[in-house]
C-alpha cells in the first residue's frame, strides 16, 4: 500500500465521522415528524369523535321529536276514553292508548341511552383533547431541541465535510470515484480490511463480506499501491494498520 490506499484509508474515516453526524441530524429531525403524526392522529380521534357525538344528538333529537307527537296522540287517546260510548268503542280506545304508550317508554329508554353515549363520547373527546395539548408541548419541546442539536450537527457536518475534501483532493480521480459508488452501495464503507483466519486453514477474507480473498490479493496490497477490490462485494481491499500480521505464509 501506498499514499493512495493510505489516503483512501483517510477518508472512508473521515466518511465514517461524517456519516455520524448526517444520521444523528437525520434523527433529531424524524422525531420532530414521529411526534407531529402522533398530535394529527390524535387531531383525526377527536374529530370522529366529535362527529359520532353530532350523529348521536341528530338520532336523539329525531326520537325526542317522535316522543312528542305521541304524547299529542296519548292526550287525545285519553280524551276519547271519556267520551266513548260504547265499551266495545272503550275497549279499542283503551287497547290503543296502551300500545301507543308502550311505544313512548320504548323510545324513552333509546334516548336515555343515546345520551349515555353522547356523554361517554363527550368524555372521551375531552381525554383526547387533554392528550393533544400534552402531546403539543412535548413536540414544541422535542422541535426546540431539534432545532439546536440540528444547528450544532450543521456545523459539524460543514466542518468534516471540508476535511472530506481536503483529503479527497490528495486522492487522484479515478479511485476517488470508485470510493464515491462504493461508499454509496454500503452506506458509507467502501473499504475492507483483510483478515487473516486462523487454524487448519490459512487463508484471508474480505472484512466486508467474509468472502475468501486470495493470498495474491494480499502480495500485491504489500508491495504495490493498487486498487484491488473484493471479487464479491467490490469493496476497496486494505491491509490492516498491524502489516506484520498479514505477511502471507507462501
Ligand atoms: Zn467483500
Amino acid at each position: 500500500m501506498g499514499p493512495v490506499l493510505n489516503g483512501l484509508m483517510k477518508l472512508q474515516s473521515v466518511e465514517n465521522r461524517l456519516r455520524a453526524v448526517k444520521a444523528k441530524l437525520a434523527r433529531c429531525r424524524r422525531n420532530v415528524i414521529i411526534q407531529e403524526n402522533q398530535v394529527r392522529s390524535l387531531q383525526n380521534a377527536l374529530e370522529a369523535k366529535k362527529e359520532e357525538v353530532q350523529l348521536t344528538k341528530v338520532q336523539s333529537d329525531r326520537l325526542e321529536l317522535e316522543l312528542k307527537t305521541k304524547d299529542g296522540a296519548i292526550a287525545r287517546l285519553r280524551a276519547s276514553l271519556n267520551t266513548a260510548k260504547t265499551n266495545k268503542e272503550y275497549a279499542a280506545v283503551l287497547t290503543m292508548l296502551n300500545t301507543t304508550k308502550a311505544d313512548n317508554s320504548k323510545i324513552e329508554t333509546q334516548i336515555l341511552e343515546l345520551l349515555r353515549d353522547i356523554e361517554a363520547d363527550e368524555a372521551e373527546s375531552e381525554k383526547i383533547q387533554n392528550q393533544i395539548d400534552e402531546q403539543k408541548q412535548t413536540l414544541e419541546q422535542t422541535r426546540k431541541e431539534a432545532e439546536t442539536l440540528a444547528i450544532k450537527y450543521q456545523a459539524e457536518i460543514e466542518e468534516i465535510q471540508a476535511e472530506w475534501d481536503q483529503v479527497a483532493r490528495t486522492i487522484p480521480d479515478e479511485p476517488l470515484q470508485v470510493f464515491k459508488r462504493v461508499a454509496e452501495t454500503y452506506d458509507g464503507e467502501a473499504l475492507a480490511v483483510i483478515d487473516r483466519q486462523e487454524g487448519k486453514t490459512e487463508g484471508y477474507t474480505c472484512g466486508g463480506c467474509f468472502m475468501g480473498i486470495i493470498a495474491e490479493a494480499v502480495n500485491l496490497l504489500m508491495t504495490k499501491d493498487d486498487i484491488i477490490r473484493c471479487p464479491n462485494c467490490t469493496r476497496i481491499l486494505v491491509l490492516g494498520t498491524e502489516k506484520g500480521y498479514l505477511i502471507p505464509d507462501a
